[in-house]
């Protein structure tokens, strides 16, 4: 399978972050709580120009999810 972007044709992706650490403002400090998850679903956007990129999760190798 090959994968493009469809707007610029780079094959570089970058993921969304939709996981984010939560630190909370603690007697003048930043306590780390956790780490949460937002979405399991991994998706992929263009380095180059942000273009959302529509591939089948079978094709994702590298990092386990779901
Ligand atoms: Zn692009």
């Amino acid at each position: 399978m090959e994968l493009k972007c469809k707007n610029c044709g780079s094959e570089e992706f970058i993921t969304r972050p939709n996981q984010y650490d939560i630190y909370k403002f603690v007697d003048g400090k930043l306590v780390f709580q956790n780490s949460e998850v937002t979405n399991n679903e991994v998706e992929l956007f263009c380095r180059e120009c942000s273009e959302r990129i529509d591939f089948a999760s079978c094709d994702l190798i590298g990092k386990k999810h779901g």
